[in-house]
């Protein structure tokens, strides 16, 4: 064949491939995806399993979960999400067991001998698919594993799913993104500049200032404090009153504590679905507590960085510190007299949201209510409370994404407006950046007749000097 027909036909071949590979773009209907995998996904995920599971905590957890299920499917009677779709996906041990039939096929003896017989199954392409959705369907908020006989708990299965899935870029844009933002960018997942976050905190000082004629400082950088606070960055943005409250309280109550402006952000995706990103962001906000040499960390009204920090630091902090909700702190406060509390300035009917991770994830139930109690004249409980209360339906993450809108304010959301319009209450008291978010668009969408406040945005009003 003569050289330029050679090169026309190389030349065509190469376009018939490139036009293949477009035709073969996955689309990902559910949220969007920054740089999916797109070829050979079936070994990388085995693969991308098989290295999720030398961590030994996740084998022994699946090989307990795997042999003690009972398929009694009590865990679906306690889905938020389960009872309101009824759809098969949306079962907790029907989601787990995409992952257990994958882990019984290829990584147990058992399951590569006998196959369906014992539960294996091979991996399909339908089925990464089927995962990508579902585990971010639910919400990880453990209300299943509250009732469940064997103490399995599938939100740490969804969790084990998502990491597996965020290893091969499976994860919506919207966790990457912000955690490169917080990690290799300009260092917070809002992009909020170290001038801009200073200014900020001056503008809370003189809206203090204006609203009660004190003085209260955010202090900065103080070495040696005894507690460093760190709140959502979020918060800056859209929670004036609760750091307002918040600051107000600390200073009230005598404390000793600053603010680091080298790292401003509590806010860890990583809990949802990736161990790495959860271990470099946690380092971070370690490594700014060092740097400040504080003797303990606070954090601001957030559910999954209080969690990620309490829980986590163990398991993959540089430095240890004693990790604190500023709720526990501010209720000691109130308890020993440093905080005294007016209930009569907040005459209306308030209610209290138990946020998933504050809640059922490190049992602080009564601190927010005894503020709560403490700084208003009727409180009522939402039905049903505590370890039993309904995730508001943007937990596990999945308010921060915008295509997961319909689904949160239709189906995850649903029991939780539920419960919000038989409480009767006109104030809802929510102290996490995410429930507070998913809430505020429920009762927008939803037109309820309430207000969604922070717990120490009631302490604006109520403190007394
Ligand atoms: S409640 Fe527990 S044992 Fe029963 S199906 Fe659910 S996960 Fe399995
Ligand atoms: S963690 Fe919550 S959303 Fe997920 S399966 Fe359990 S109850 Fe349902």
């Amino acid at each position: 064949m003569p050289q330029t027909a050679k090169k026309e036909e190389t030349k065509m071949r190469n376009n018939d491939k490139q036009t293949t590979e477009k035709k073969q773009k996955r689309s990902y209907p559910f949220y969007a995806i920054e740089n999916p995998i797109e070829h050979d996904r079936i070994p990388v995920f085995i693969k991308t399993m098989g290295t999720v599971l030398r961590d030994e905590k996740y084998r022994l957890l699946l090989d307990l979960y795997l042999n003690t299920c009972a398929s009694c499917n009590s865990c679906a009677e306690q889905c938020h999400l389960y009872q309101v779709t009824h759809e098969r996906k949306d079962l907790p041990a029907y989601r787990s067991n995409m992952l257990r039939a994958v882990y019984r096929k290829y990584f147990t003896r058992g399951g590569r001998l006998l196959g369906r017989l014992v539960g294996a199954k091979e991996l399909h392409e339908e089925d990464i698919d089927a995962m990508i959705e579902s585990f971010y369907r639910c919400t990880m908020c453990r209300r299943c594993a509250v009732e469940c006989p064997m103490g399995i708990d599938n939100a740490l299965l969804t969790r084990i799913g998502r990491c597996i899935l965020g290893e091969l870029n499976l994860a919506p844009k919207n966790f990457t993104v912000s955690s490169a933002q917080e990690l290799k960018g300009i260092g917070n997942t809002s992009g909020i500049p170290k001038e801009a976050f200073m200014d900020t905190l001056d503008f809370l000082q003189d809206e203090i200032k204006d609203m009660t004629g004190h003085k209260v400082e955010f202090p900065r950088d103080k070495v040696g404090a005894e507690y460093m606070f760190i709140a959502p960055v979020s918060d800056y943005i859209m929670e004036a009153d609760t750091l307002m409250g918040t600051a107000m309280a600390l200073q009230a109550a005598g404390t000793d504590w600053t603010i680091g402006t080298s790292f401003y952000d509590a806010i860890n995706y990583g809990l949802f679905y990736s161990d790495g990103v959860t271990s470099d962001v946690l380092n971070r906000l370690l490594t700014e507590a060092q740097r400040l040499k504080v003797k303990k960390i606070l954090i601001g009204e957030c559910g999954h960085a209080t969690k990620t920090a309490k829980l986590f630091m163990d398991v993959f902090g540089k430095y240890r510190f004693p990790v604190r909700n500023v709720m526990e702190y501010t209720a000691e406060a109130v308890k020993d007299g440093r905080l005294k509390l007016d209930p009569e300035v907040n005459q209306e009917t308030v209610t209290y949201h138990d946020p998933c991770n504050l809640g059922r994830g490190l049992g602080i139930y009564e601190a927010p209510r005894a503020i709560v109690r403490a700084a208003t004249k009727h409180f009522v409980e939402l039905q049903p409370n505590r370890e039993r209360n309904y995730c508001c339906g943007g937990g596990g993450g999945s308010v921060t994404v915008p295509d997961l809108y319909d689904f949160r304010m239709n189906l995850a959301g649903a029991k939780k407006v539920e419960q919000i319009k038989s409480s009767g209450a006109k104030y809802i008291a929510a102290p996490c950046a995410n429930c507070k978010k998913q809430l505020k668009e429920l009762v927008e969408y939803h037109k309820l007749p309430v207000t969604v406040v922070g717990v120490h945005d009631l302490l604006i009003k109520s403190l007394v000097y």
